[in-house]
């Protein structure tokens, strides 16, 4: 597997001629090999995309649209071989890329293909002396910097509103799992986009990823990573006046009330906690039951994950596949040990495995699926992002208890309510400190909402028009009748 850069409608190794290796998580072995691009690649692509602005910011919204669909006819057509690539590239089950990552990504450009054709502007009446409106103009060249959990999911995310929206786009993709948006750009002149429009480099963020968001001709960063990368960029960008979204991290609660339907919390809480084996950032990662039904929802919980066995991302059947890295793989493990030195008890997992009778999977990087107890609120395994197939869980008394534990971290990105009571629910949804609450449900997005974090989580929100707000800026013209 050899992945390239698109810069300019061509398909390029990095200038300096280096190469970062490509590693199968699920083997531990290197299988291909990606651009090591640099500082004089981000160049040659923001120059490419500059270009093609004057042109594409003037190409009528409905032409824009007719683009994006078409790369979302091409992400369908070729969805069995993105879906088998994401799972490569990440560890994670095939079944999940199939039913969720490959088609949210088509969904994601047919979405903005659609918004940007109902998206208006407003106009202010001064009564019988002046009308004013408003212009949404595109930015000019922006970067779409994505993470490697939802791979092309998140790419897309950024990329159809911000091209939706008449900007030139260079985005980077995680150096982790940049498969599915090289594939991606192989389609990009088929699906009509002229040269130059979209650019899409790899390698390091460090080093490409810094050199990108630092360049002067970027108007605006949309990044999703990790709550220190995030912070790293706003303080490159804040000086620069550049435009900033960040969806980074988040330390999600789910808090289950005795009066919930007991099976569906149970069920759905097993997917928050380990779907991707924990490597969403919307996961619940800290499981906090009412105190009159805690034995019995842990106990029922454990059970049910202690039947859950990691497997070869690439058989259709299994549900927990490999996590994404050597070094991620260690950083889970060191957070189970820590959990142990703060007092927790490891109910069950809690070691790397591989998968039962596969000899070609045993360098792979497994995690079992880990359910601690015993924690107080505020040790670091409950305060601190492990992004992995690890969840603590903890009786609560009241519902101001509960609420003040989920409040207790430096994240705010989302939360589960689990209760039949209708005041309750809204009650402690206003109370929560955090840009999502899903009650009695997970991860049901539907893609007209806001999305995003508060506290360390993040910055600005995505979804709906607000994504095609952040990627246009707002021009007041005032006419004198
Ligand atoms: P990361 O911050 O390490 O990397 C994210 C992206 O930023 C990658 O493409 C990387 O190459 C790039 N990057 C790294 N350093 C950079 C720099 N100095 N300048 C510019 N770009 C740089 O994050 P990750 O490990 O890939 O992803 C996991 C994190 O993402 C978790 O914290 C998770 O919670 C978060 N996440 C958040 C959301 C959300 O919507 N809030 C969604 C998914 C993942």
């Amino acid at each position: 597997m050899e992945v390239l850069n698109l810069i300019q409608g061509k398909l390029l190794s990095a200038t300096s001629g280096e190469w970062i290796d490509l590693t199968d998580p699920s083997k531990g072995k290197v299988y291909g090999r990606l651009p090591r691009s640099g500082t004089e690649d981000v160049n040659l692509a923001v120059e490419s995309a500059n270009k093609a602005f004057k042109s594409w910011s003037a190409t009528p919204p409905g032409e824009r649209a007719a683009c994006l669909n078409r790369l979302a006819d091409l992400v369908s057509k070729n969805a069995q071989l993105l879906s088998r690539s994401e799972s490569t590239d990440n560890g994670k089950p095939i079944s999940l890329a199939a039913a969720v990552d490959i088609p949210r990504a088509e969904k994601n450009l047919r979405f903005y293909a659609s918004a940007i054709q109902h998206f208006a502007s407003e106009s202010h009446a001064m009564e019988g002396e002046a009308i004013n409106y408003t212009l949404r103009k595109p930015l000019g060249v922006v970067a779409c910097i994505s993470p490697w959990n939802l791979p092309l999911y998140l790419f897309t995310w950024k990329i159809a509103p911000a091209l939706a929206s008449g900007n030139c786009v260079v985005a980077k993709p995680s150096e982790i799992t940049p498969v599915t948006a090289y594939l991606l750009s192989t389609w990009v002149k088929e699906a009509g986009f002229p040269d130059g429009v979209l650019n899409i480099i790899h390698g390091l963020g460090a080093e490409v990823g810094d050199a990108l968001v630092r360049h002067p001709k970027i108007a605006a960063v949309s990044f999703t990573g990790g709550t220190a990368t995030g912070a790293h960029i706003a303080s490159v960008t804040a000086p620069r006046f550049k435009k900033l979204s960040l969806e980074l991290g988040g330390k999600n609660a789910a808090i289950i009330f005795d009066d919930c339907d007991f099976e569906n919390a149970l069920a759905t809480t097993m997917r928050s906690s380990f779907a991707n084996q924990g490597q969403i950032c919307l996961c619940g990662s800290r499981i906090l039951v009412e105190k009159s039904i805690y034995t019995r929802f842990r106990d029922a919980l454990v059970s049910k994950a202690k039947k859950m066995k990691v497997g070869d991302p690439m058989d259709p059947k299994t549900k927990t596949g490999a996590v994404v890295s050597k070094e991620h793989r260690d950083k889970i493990i060191d957070y189970i040990t820590l959990a142990r030195e703060e007092g927790g008890t490891v109910l069950c997992g809690g070691n790397k495995t591989t998968p039962e009778n596969q000899p070609g999977l045993v360098g792979g990087y497994y995690v079992e699926p880990t359910i601690i107890e015993g924690l107080k609120y505020d040790c670091e395994v409950n305060q601190k992002e492990i992004f992995g197939p690890v969840v603590t869980i903890q009786p609560f008394e009241t519902e101001e208890e509960a609420v003040s534990i989920a409040n207790s971290t430096e994240y705010g990105l989302a939360a589960t309510v689990w209760t039949n009571d209708l005041k309750r629910a809204h009650r402690v949804a206003a109370e929560l400190e955090t840009g999502i609450c899903w009650v009695n449900c997970w991860l049901l997005r539907d893609l007209r909402t806001p999305f995003g974090g508060v506290k360390n989580s993040g910055v600005g929100r995505e979804g709906g028009f607000d994504a095609l707000r952040f990627f246009t800026e707002s021009q007041n013209v005032c006419i004198k009748l």
